[in-house]
């Protein structure tokens, strides 16, 4: 199946007289014959369901809608994206252990990585995209366990160079996980580039109507854990009867490992009916995306041309710095835009506040354009120092194209700029 067809059958085929759209399953709960057959499901949580913390039919078929478009060997579901960032480390690293994560991503996950894992005793070391390799393989140690990045990073908008990274990564034995959020798999898929665990905050393009939080980690299955040092993987789990995650599952330690231990003990599984929703953004999601890339590359273009304007991010704008990599990576660069304006902070605020098609929300990709300023809003808390290194000025302005008529996206845009003066 090609990814349209996907998006609207993978994950849920019914059956004679079965609903025709995946229902529902507003159950916390499952029935079984005999007090043998719960178990045997202890024994092997793979077999059935067993309570609504691990797993739900609804649940399950966007999983498994969303790991055939990645290509992926399993999923789970998390109930946001910092929930999906968390765990995917979680899964491979306690107390004592590092990991390396490059500067640029999103303000959430700098909060999550640099003061939250720290406290939990969990290292990570930021490196800059730019860095020379010889720099990159300096930031490993003995106890690093991953290298994280983002396909397309919030808010810079700068591209990973997936390939590269995979590569320092697996010469280190260590998997590279990807945050490919803005790209989803319409755009980009990054295990064909030989990231190993990609996870998406799927609250924005895979939702794309603002209407559910959520996220997911997808497993490859490509990465041979037996060859690094992952004890938590290739070594028995007292929590779980002893069991090896590499020994009884192969392919699937890792994503099963997440589900069966820290899903269980952590419990940020998504309520069906989000599942739901989220499986609606889905079905439309390769007509969407195409949708924004075309409106947002012409917005880019737009703002390039405009006196107001000092500089213009979106990687698929020609001579953008990232354009190479996003002509190497990507099928298109999203709806999401970043711009700064002449004039620095006060201006941008003007700028903001005088959009009125465009709304100013803590959100991005959502099928209505909005926008957001960074170093006022989500960003805020960072020092300038950090803000720096997340590429971001005081007069940056992220704007999420949405799916209006371009007419009256840029017209907008155009009257804002007009009052800004
Ligand atoms: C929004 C976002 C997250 C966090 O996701 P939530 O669903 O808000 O928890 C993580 N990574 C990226 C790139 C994001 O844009």
């Amino acid at each position: 199946m090609k990814d349209s067809t996907k998006c609207l059958h993978a994950g849920y085929s019914p059956k004679n007289t079965e609903p025709r759209v995946m229902p529902i399953v507003q159950s916390t709960t499952y029935v079984y014959d005999s007090t043998a057959d719960v178990a045997a499901v202890f024994d092997d949580p793979t077999r059935s369901l067993i309570y609504s913390r691990f797993a739900n039919p609804t649940v399950m078929a966007v999983e498994d809608k969303i790991c055939a478009l990645e290509g992926g060997v399993g999923a789970m579901c998390t109930s946001s994206g910092q929930a999906a960032s968390l765990l995917s480390v979680l899964n491979l690293c306690q107390a004592g252990d590092s990991f390396i994560s490059l500067s640029e991503i999103y303000g959430g996950t700098v909060n999550l990585f640099a003061f939250t894992l720290k406290k939990l005793g969990i290292e990570c070391i930021f490196v800059d995209k730019n860095a020379s390799d010889d720099e990159i393989n300096a930031a490993f140690k003995d106890n690093t366990k991953l290298v994280f990045g983002e396909t397309i990073a919030n808010p810079a908008l700068s591209v990973l160079d997936i390939e590269r990274f995979a590569n320092i990564a697996h010469a280190h034995n260590v998997p590279l996980i990807v945050d490919s959020t803005f790209a989803t798999p319409m755009l980009c898929k990054p295990f064909d580039f030989g990231a190993d665990i990609v996870i998406h905050s799927t609250t924005k393009y895979m939702d794309g109507h603002a209407v559910q939080g959520g996220g997911i980690i997808v497993d490859s299955g490509n990465f041979d854990w037996t060859k690094g040092d992952f004890p938590e993987l290739t070594t028995p789990d007292e929590s779980y009867h002893g069991i090896i995650y590499t020994e009884t599952y192969g392919k699937m330690a890792y994503i099963l490992k997440a589900r069966m231990q820290l899903m269980r003990d952590f419990g940020c599984y998504p309520a069906a009916h989000s599942a739901f929703l989220l499986n609606l953004g889905l079905e439309t999601l390769p007509q969407r995306m195409k949708n924004y890339c075309e409106n947002a590359l012409t917005v880019a273009k737009y703002l390039k041309g405009c006196d107001m304007v000092e500089s213009v991010t979106y990687p698929f704008l020609e001579g953008d710095a990232n354009y190479e990599l996003a002509k190497k990576y990507l099928k298109g660069g999203s709806g999401v835009i970043s711009f700064v304006i002449k004039g620095g902070r006060d201006t941008a605020m003007k700028f903001m506040d005088s959009l009125e098609l465009a709304s100013n929300e803590v959100h991005v990709a959502d099928i209505r354009t909005c926008v957001l300023h960074p170093a006022s809003e989500t960003h805020r808390q960072l020092t300038d120092e950090q803000l720096k290194a997340a590429g971001i000025e005081a007069g940056m302005i992220r704007l999420s194209v949405g799916l209006e008529d371009i007419d009256d996206i840029l017209a907008d845009i155009e009257q804002a700029f007009e009052k800004a003066k």
